[in-house]
């Protein structure tokens, strides 16, 4: 807190108040943003704890985290913290990017390190090192241009292409791949279709389809080969924790239990405002300043009571998950924290995700197993295993059947790879569907990532950080400009930031 706001808060009862709605990580870097810019901040948040996606289930002695799994750029937290909480919150580095296992029973294990990753890939593959390395390096360069224009900056202001890395990022617009589709650039360099199927999976890490995609979005890779993919000792749930932690040694007061349900307007001067975010208990809080961390949509249609602009209601949502929290009650050496057990038609099953809006016959499972590291999150005998697939957004279909039948075909696929019965191995079991995603966080239809970036105007259409139409209004979280997961939350709260005036 500056000088001169310390001053003022205690002598001419001055403070600038900062309002934010939701205590997602987005939320919560937010405060830390402004807390430290010496507004007195408040969190509203409906839940009864804060992190939103980022949380915990217990299931007698096992433990979950109940969303994220993959733990990236672990530097866009830390630098968000005190010296001492920097050394507090400590994470693995994962030798083991993830284990993939194909239909046919093959298994192939992707080394963090990127040498020993293209040596093994190289032979397991049978393709040659130097088109792997051309693949990693091309990832490096999209990166390299997209993030200061794309990821850092707010795409709706002009400063970001005036300046000197937006302008190299605009002239160098052509080496970003955006006319072809993920699938169809692996195609063209890859003959091996286990390998075009291992990088086509990055697309799922913003619920988006490699078969419709732009292949610029292979600049996903990048972000694990080159940063690391990590896991915090204790489980995902300390990223929160950290943060919250930090929040409130910087005076940041939450107030949980408390669901927003309106923004009032002011008109008074040449733009309007928000004045006061109201509660559906009747609280009201002043504010100066207004950050929405919910799903964009819950912003226009709830809480400001207007239609849609047309470039978000037409934006098509991200795709959504199906979890299994199953306690099991045995160890599987050959496992690791990130497995992979790839469909059979990796083409046909995003068909399905995202044209027809089911599950297909035989979905790509993924078994995250955060036992293997934080011993404590499960019985000496066994393994926590958080079961998902990736499944369409909810547009009504009947989920408890879907759930039914999705949960035999994963029991089958994995019973045939693993080469036992594992339904007789589940001790616990809790179950996340995109209904339940969309009434715990407000995620518009259980959407994971708020819109899908399968058009390459994607990212043109997502929300502005702040509103046009509001002088005080600005938004961070997974369904706003940058995007979901939680690095790109993370910048998204940066990007706040730096449109936040400085208090006077
Ligand atoms: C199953 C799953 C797996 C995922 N895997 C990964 C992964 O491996 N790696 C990764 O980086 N990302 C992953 N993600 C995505 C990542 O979790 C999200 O992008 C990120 O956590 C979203 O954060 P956010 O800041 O947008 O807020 P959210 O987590 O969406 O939180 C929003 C908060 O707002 C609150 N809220 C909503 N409405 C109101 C209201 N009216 N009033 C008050 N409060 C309200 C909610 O209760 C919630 O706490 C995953 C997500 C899920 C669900």
């Amino acid at each position: 807190m500056s000088y001169k706001t310390t001053f003022c808060t205690y002598f001419c009862s001055f403070t600038m108040n900062a309002t934010i709605i939701g205590s997602g990580i987005a939320g919560l870097a937010s405060s830390i943003h402004l807390a430290r810019k010496g507004y007195q901040v408040q969190i509203i948040e409906q839940a009864p704890s804060f992190g939103g996606k980022l949380n915990t289930i217990i299931l007698g002695n096992y433990r979950f985290d109940s969303g994220p799994s993959l733990f990236t750029m672990p530097h866009f937290v830390t630098e968000l913290l005190d010296p001492d909480l920097v050394q507090k919150f400590q994470y693995f580095k994962l030798p083991v990017l993830c284990n993939y296992f194909y239909p046919d029973g093959s298994q192939f294990h992707a080394s963090s390190q990127i040498e020993t990753f293209i040596d093994e890939a190289a032979h397991f593959f049978d393709e040659p090192k130097s088109k792997i390395q051309r693949f990693l390096n091309h990832s490096k360069r999209i990166y390299d241009i997209t993030s200061p224009v794309f990821l850092e900056n707010s795409l709706h202001r002009l400063s970001t292409y005036t300046a000197p890395t937006g302008i190299k990022g605009i002239a160098n617009l052509w080496r970003l791949d955006m006319f072809r589709t993920m699938n169809r650039a692996l195609e063209s360099q890859f003959s091996n279709p286990k390998i075009i199927q291992l990088f086509n999976r990055y697309a799922t890490y913003n619920g988006s389809n490699p078969y419709k995609a732009p292949a610029t979005l292979h600049v996903i890779p990048h972000l694990e080969f080159h940063y690391g993919a990590y896991l915090p000792k204790t489980g995902m749930r300390d990223i929160a924790e950290i943060l919250y932690e930090q929040a409130l040694r910087l005076g940041v007061q939450f107030e949980f239990n408390s669901r927003v349900n309106r923004l009032h307007v002011e008109n008074q001067s040449s733009k309007p405002r928000i004045s006061r975010v109201i509660t559906e208990e009747g609280k009201e809080f002043k504010s100066d300043i207004v950050v929405a961390n919910v799903d964009i949509k819950i912003v226009y249609q709830k809480l400001l009571q207007k239609s849609l602009p047309p470039k978000i209601k037409n934006a098509e949502n991200s795709s959504s998950a199906l979890i299994f929290y199953w306690g099991i009650k045995q160890k599987f050496p050959e496992l690791d924290v990130h497995n992979i057990f790839f469909s059979n038609d990796y083409r046909e099953e995003f068909d399905a995700i995202f044209h027809r809006k089911t599950i297909q016959k035989d979905p790509t499972v993924y078994i995250n197993i955060t036992s293997k590291l934080v011993g404590s999150d499960a019985p000496e005998y066994g393994e926590n295993w958080f079961v998902m697939i990736n499944v369409p957004h909810n547009s009504g279909q009947d989920w408890k059947e879907l759930v039914g039948i999705a949960k035999e075909k994963i029991l089958q696929k994995l019973s045939k790879l693993l080469n036992v019965q594992v339904s007789d191995l589940i001790e616990t079991e809790a179950v996340l569907d995109p209904i339940t995603i969309e009434s715990n966080t407000g995620s518009d239809k259980g959407s994971l990532y708020g819109s899908s970036s399968n058009h390459r105007m994607s990212a043109f259409f997502r929300q502005a950080n702040f509103s046009k139409e509001y002088d005080n209004l600005y938004f961070c979280g997974g369904s706003v400009h940058p995007g979901g997961g939680i690095p790109l939350c993370l910048l998204g709260a940066k990007i706040v930031n730096k449109l936040i005036p400085e208090v006077h």
